[in-house]
């Protein structure tokens, strides 16, 4: 069996990386000449519409060196959309994502590689306490995957990052994923698959400064949260039923009073009512949310269920990817 006809794709989203690129794009080279005797090599720069020199630098590299191709976005679209573009051309049969500042080490491509080698097919990358990220940014991500963890059903790691390795049936599987907000570290969670873990030291960023502001964080964590949970929608309906219980208990109460001859206050009848009614419209929302919720799934498009193995497809797998006979 040929090992050499196994092709490794590399894909890096880069917006305004003029800077870093030369830097990773070297490393990078040192680590995959060490893996040249094993795979045939793709590496995919995307270019998300950025105003600086990336582009042109990218246009460099390319004509240096014959492995690099690459797509560029006709604006910014955001890294996670960046990153579908890349591993949606990437036509590699085990792909390995990353970010191009350098901060997820080229040399722990192999380690991600060996994992594979052993028959998982997606390898996660998880960030070791990182001492250069700033204690907001480090306790906003622990109560955001907290949040996650709490609400929805998916188990999704914390310091999980976007450096990954997907084999290309996990990628495709990936690629079937219809859903417009897209939160990767999430979506494939979702799918499944034998996964493995790599931990990594992250390193400062080497040039240029971090794209994510506050505001594409809070939009990456809602994607997060609204994408892999319907609690928040279903909050209504259990706030409302709450309510309705506690005024039918109330109301009860009063029953109870005027059949014993006591009586009851005027204010007794008004948070009755108060209970009542606004519990009921709180349900009615919630009952609507149910709706709401089951058009959301649908329109997600996310696969009903994902295939491991169809034994007419095994062997042809196995001829193309030398490990799967083994795994
Ligand atoms: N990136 C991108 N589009 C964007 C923002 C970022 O393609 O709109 C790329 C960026 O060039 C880098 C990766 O996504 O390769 C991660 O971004 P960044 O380093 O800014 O995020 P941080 O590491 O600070 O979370
Ligand atoms: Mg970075």
């Amino acid at each position: 069996m040929d090992a050499k006809a196994t092709l490794l794709s590399i894909v890096c989203p880069a917006y305004q990386e003029e800077e870093s690129l030369p830097f990773f794009h070297a490393e990078l080279c040192k680590v995959l000449d060490g893996l040249a005797g094993d795979f045939d090599i793709e590496i995919l720069y995307v270019d998300d519409g950025s105003r600086d020199r990336t582009l042109n630098v990218i246009r460099r590299i390319a004509a240096s060196d014959h492995r690099v191709v690459f797509l560029s976005l006709s604006r910014n679209f955001g890294h996670q959309a960046a990153l579908s573009a890349g591993l949606e051309h990437a036509t590699g049969d085990v792909v390995v994502s990353m970010d191009a500042d350098l901060q997820h080490p080229p040399a722990a491509v192999p380690l991600l590689l060996e994992k594979w080698r052993q028959g998982f097919d997606v390898v996660l990358s998880i960030r070791e306490q990182d001492a250069n990220l700033s204690r907001f940014k480090r306790w906003t991500s622990a109560l955001f995957y907290l949040l996650l963890r709490t609400i929805s059903n998916v188990e999704i790691r914390a310091a999980a990052s976007d450096f990954r390795l997907l084999s290309r049936r996990a990628l495709d599987a990936l690629l079937r994923m219809g859903e417009r907000h897209r939160f990767l570290r999430g979506m494939v969670q979702w799918l499944g698959f034998p996964a493995a873990e790599v931990r990594f030291h992250p390193d400062r960023r080497r040039a240029g400064e971090s794209k994510y502001d506050l505001r594409r964080m809070a939009t990456l964590a809602c994607d997060g949260l609204f994408g892999f949970s319907l609690a928040p929608l279903r909050l209504a309906l259990a706030v409302g039923s709450l309510a309705v219980l506690s005024g039918l208990g109330i109301s009860a109460w009063i029953v109870v009073a005027l059949v014993i001859g006591r009586g009851a206050p005027g204010w007794v009848f008004v948070l009755a009512s108060v209970h009542l009614l606004g519990g009921s419209i709180l349900g009615g929302l919630g009952i609507l949310g149910e709706y709401v919720g089951r058009i959301f799934e649908q329109v997600k498009a996310r696969p009903l269920y994902v295939l491991k193995e169809d034994s007419r497809e095994t062997d042809r797998n196995e001829s193309r990817i030398p490990h799967r006979g083994a795994a």
